[in-house]
């Protein structure tokens, strides 16, 4: 319930309104977010990359409801482009589509994505396509494959709570998609959703096998030596348990460390990261960063009640 709550405050303007103005949300949403700029970003990237941890960037926004909106988002991922191509950090960009427009204008969504392959081609860095909520995964989808068919150095979500997700795996081996494979952020109906945790988790420990079998046809490619594309298969979670069973699948299917990603969120299970770390695991942290931090904040928040009551208890306090 506490979960519905807040992936629906997370759509309604007026309560990002009202929260973004409180200097309390601002700094508990900083455990989750890097900063505003794309400076405060690089120097998370860079300590990240001290630590041993590569790093994707994602300039924070979504649901764009103006073309003039979207064209300002697609300008940030070009600045950062630029920026990171003088910084060599070992970080790439992820991105999500319905910031470009989406939802509004799939030519311009199209246009503006085709600007960014072009320029993080020329920049040397790889663009992950984020996966938003189920009303626009056909669409997201569609979009990576052209955007594969104009780049090598695109990549795209998956998330193991969909029922659909097996088969979309499918038909991203056959382009050899790199994958990064999530339980999903968003709240949706069973009709399109497996409504139990369990029955997702069974899924996520599914679909990395099925992954990981897409990885090794494709000949293991391992991460890039500079970091900055990712092999085929990305295992993003926190979850122990999901991620012993994708060790346990890449031994079974002879697949050496390094030719599978471990992703985990910026300010999430920063133990477990270097645990993988120590471990000899490529492991890819996700820094988000930007003003636009409100509904990505509230998603942090549905995924667990602890972060509630710490976020709840600092606003009363203050
Ligand atoms: C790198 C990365 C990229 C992602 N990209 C997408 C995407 O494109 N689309 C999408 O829908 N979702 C995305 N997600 C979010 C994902 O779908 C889940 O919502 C999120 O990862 C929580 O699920 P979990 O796999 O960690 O498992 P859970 O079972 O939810 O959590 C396992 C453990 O992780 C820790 N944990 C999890 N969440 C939190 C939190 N918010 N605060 C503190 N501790 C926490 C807790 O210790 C918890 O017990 C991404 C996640 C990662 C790691």
């Amino acid at each position: 319930m506490l979960r519905g709550f807040f992936i629906l405050l997370s759509k309604v303007p007026w309560a990002q309104r009202v929260i973004t103005r409180w200097g309390v949300a601002r700094r508990a949403a900083r455990r989750f977010v890097a900063g505003d700029t794309i400076a405060d970003a690089l120097q998370a990237a860079l300590a990240l990359n001290q630590a041993g941890m590569q790093v994707s960037l994602d300039p924070l926004g979504e649901n764009t409801t103006h073309a003039e909106g979207a064209e300002a988002a697609a300008q940030e991922i070009l600045t950062l482009l630029d920026s990171l191509h003088a910084h060599e950090l070992r970080a790439n960009v992820s991105i999500k589509l319905s910031q470009l427009g989406l939802a509004l204008d799939e030519n311009l969504c199209r246009q503006l994505l085709g600007k960014i392959l072009a320029r993080a081609g020329e920049r040397g860095v790889f663009i992950r396509i984020d996966m938003e909520d189920a009303s626009l995964t056909e669409r997201t989808l569609e979009m990576f494959h052209w955007a594969r068919q104009q780049s090598e150095g695109v990549g795209v979500v998956i998330q193991a709570y969909l029922y659909r997700s097996e088969a979309d795996l499918m038909r991203l081996r056959e382009v050899q998609g790199k994958v990064r494979l999530c339980k999903g952020a968003y709240r949706e109906g069973a009709d399109v959703a497996f409504p139990q945790k369990s029955a997702v988790n069974r899924n996520y420990d599914h679909l990395v096998k099925v992954l990981l079998e897409s990885a090794r046809a494709a000949g293991t490619p391992l991460l890039s030596a500079d970091g900055r594309t990712p092999p085929l298969a990305a295992v993003a979670t926190h979850d122990p348990a999901r991620i012993a069973f994708a060790e346990a699948e890449m031994a079974r299917q002879g697949l050496p460390k390094g030719s599978v990603e471990f992703q985990m969120l910026y300010g999430i299970r920063r133990d477990l990261q270097e645990t993988l770390v120590r471990q000899g695991h490529a492991v890819r942290v996700y820094v988000p960063y930007g003003t636009h931090w409100y509904p990505y904040f509230m998603r942090r928040l549905a995924e667990r009640p602890e972060n509630v009551r710490f976020f709840l208890s600092n606003l009363f306090r203050k």
